[in-house]
C-alpha cells in the first residue's frame, strides 16, 4: 500500500520574529518548509504597537546573532518601524520562503495518513508538520470589572497609537507594566492629568554600573530561568526604552504629575474603586530593584569587575502624596476622566488549531514547543522554555531546538523511508 505524503513537509504559521527564526533553523537542518503569514513580515511590529515604541532592550541584545542593526546604535533602542524593517530584511537574508496574505483558518489531523489538512484564505495546504508561530500576545483582554454602560471612550493598550487619538480629557490607565508605565508617561508628557493604576511588578534597573539591564539579567542567568518564581506568575516587569531609555521609577512618575493607584477593583456608578495594595505593589518593586543591584554588585565583586560604582542607584526619591495617602476610589466625571486605557494584557487565541495539543485550561501542552500531538510545534510563546522566550533573542534559541526535533525525527523517518509522524 502506498501512504499519501502531505506535500509540504513543515508548514509554519506566522512570519514575526518567531516565524523569521524557525525559518532560518529549519533551512540550516535542511528541512523543506513553507510560512504563511496573514499579513506582513513582523505586521504587529508595524501595526499592533503604539506610534513612539521603541524596543525594551538595546540594538545590540534585541536582534538575532546573524545580523545586526543597520541604522540603529548598539547602545540605542531600535523604534518599533526599525524593528520590523530588520525582520524583513532578515528574512530576506535567508531567503525564507515567505508568504504573506494567507491566513491559516484551520488545521485538522488527517485521518488514515500522515500530517494536517491546513484551510488558509489561499485554499487548502496538506502538511506534515505544523508549527505555531502566531505570537505570545494575540487577542487584548480587557478585564470583566470593565464598565459596560458608560459614555467613556475605552481603549487597549494594543490599539493605543498616540495621544491625539484620545479624547479631550483625563485618562486612567489600568496595568503598570511596560505598555502601561510608557504610555501614562506619555500621556502625561502630552498634558494629561493622568491616574495610573499599579500591580505587582518587577523594574530592573534600566542600567547600572555602566552596563544595560539586558546584559545583567544575561550573566546572572536570568533570561535562562526555566520556570516562573511561584507567587510571580501575574507580576509585569516594567522597563523602558523610550527617551533614550530610563529606569522605570513610579515615585519619580508621581512627582512628574502622574497620579499612582492601586490595583483597580471596580467600577460602579461611575466611580472607580481601587485595592489598598499601592504601597505594597512599590515596595515590592522596590525590592526586586534593589535585589538586582546587589545582585550585581555580588557579581562583579566575585569576578573582580573594575566597573564604575553606582551609590546613587540607591536612592529611592521621597514617597508622594499619592503614596502616603492613597487614593482608594475615583469619581471619574468629577476627575474629568474621558477615558480608561486598559493596559491588561493579552490571551492566546488558538481556535483555529483543532488538533489534541491543549490541557483542560486550553493551554497548549508541550515540551520546549514539542507538542504532546505528534506533529505539532509552539514557538513564541512566553516561558516555552525559559524566560526569554517571548522575546527576540530567546526565540531563536528555542526554534533551534524545535529545528533540530524535526530534523531528528525526519532521520528516524528517512532510515525506513516510511512518511509518517
Ligand atoms: C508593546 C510590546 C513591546 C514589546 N517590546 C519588546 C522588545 O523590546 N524586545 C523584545 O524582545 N520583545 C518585545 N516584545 C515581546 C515580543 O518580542 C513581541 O510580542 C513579538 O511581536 C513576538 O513575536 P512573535 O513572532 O512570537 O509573534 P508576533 O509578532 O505576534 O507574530 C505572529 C505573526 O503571526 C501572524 N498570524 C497570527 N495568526 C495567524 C494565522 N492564523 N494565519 C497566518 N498568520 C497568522 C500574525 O499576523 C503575526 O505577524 C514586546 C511586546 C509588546 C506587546
Amino acid at each position: 500500500m502506498t501512504v499519501q505524503t502531505p506535500s509540504i513537509d513543515t508548514l509554519v504559521v506566522g512570519a514575526g520574529q518567531a516565524g523569521v527564526a524557525m525559518s532560518e533553523h529549519l533551512s540550516k537542518q535542511g528541512v523543506p518548509h513553507l510560512v504563511l503569514e496573514r499579513s506582513r513580515i513582523a505586521e504587529r511590529w508595524r501595526t499592533g504597537r503604539w506610534d513612539s515604541l521603541v524596543a525594551n532592550g538595546p540594538a545590540w541584545h534585541d536582534r538575532f546573532p546573524g545580523l545586526t542593526f543597520a541604522s540603529v546604535d548598539p547602545d540605542g533602542f531600535a523604534s518599533k518601524e526599525q524593528v520590523a524593517d530588520y525582520f524583513v530584511d532578515y528574512a530576506r537574508k535567508i531567503e525564507a520562503p515567505i508568504r504573506t496574505g494567507v491566513e491559516v483558518l484551520s488545521v485538522v489531523r488527517n485521518v488514515g495518513r500522515p500530517g494536517f489538512t491546513v484551510q488558509t484564505s489561499d485554499g487548502t495546504y496538506d502538511a506534515l508538520r505544523v508549527v505555531v508561530a502566531t505570537g505570545p500576545f494575540q487577542r487584548p483582554v480587557i478585564p470583566a470589572i470593565a464598565p459596560t454602560d458608560t459614555p467613556l471612550t475605552q481603549v487597549h493598550s494594543a490599539d493605543y497609537r498616540n495621544p491625539e487619538q484620545l479624547p479631550p480629557g483625563n485618562v486612567l490607565v489600568v496595568g503598570a507594566g511596560s505598555s502601561g508605565v510608557q504610555i501614562a508617561d506619555e500621556l502625561q508628557r502630552a498634558g494629561r492629568q493622568v491616574y495610573l493604576s499599579v500591580g505587582p511588578h518587577d523594574r530592573p534597573p534600566r542600567g547600572y554600573r555602566g552596563r544595560d539591564f539586558c546584559w545583567w539579567l544575561g550573566v546572572l542567568g536570568e533570561w535562562d530561568a526555566e520556570v516562573m518564581r511561584p507567587g510571580k506568575e501575574h507580576v509585569t516587569i516594567a522597563v523602558s526604552g523610550a527617551r533614550g531609555g530610563h529606569t522605570v521609577d513610579f515615585r519619580r512618575l508621581a512627582h512628574q504629575g502622574v497620579i499612582l493607584t492601586g490595583l483597580t477593583q471596580s467600577f460602579e456608578g461611575g466611580v472607580a474603586r481601587f485595592q489598598p495594595d499601592l504601597v505594597e505593589n512599590i515596595a515590592r518593586g522596590d525590592e526586586n530593584y534593589l535585589s538586582l543591584l546587589d545582585a550585581a554588585d555580588a557579581y562583579a565583586a566575585r569576578n573582580g569587575l573594575e566597573l564604575p560604582e553606582e551609590p546613587e542607584a540607591r536612592i529611592i526619591p521621597a514617597d508622594p502624596a499619592c503614596l502616603t495617602e492613597p487614593l482608594s476610589e475615583l469619581d471619574l466625571t468629577k476627575a474629568n476622566v474621558t477615558t480608561i486605557l486598559w493596559a491588561t494584557g493579552y490571551a492566546l487565541d488558538f481556535r483555529w488549531l483543532q488538533v489534541d495539543a491543549f490541557d483542560a485550561n486550553g493551554k497548549p501542552k508541550h515540551q520546549r514547543g514539542v507538542s504532546k500531538e505528534p506533529g505539532v510545534y509552539f514557538l513564541g510563546l512566553p516561558w516555552l522554555s525559559r524566560r526569554g522566550s517571548s522575546f527576540i533573542w530567546g526565540v531563536w534559541h528555542d526554534a533551534r531546538h524545535v529545528a533540530e526535533h524535526i530534523a531528528t525525527q525526519r532521520k528516524y523517518l528517512a532510515y525506513y523511508d516510511t512518511p509518517t509522524n
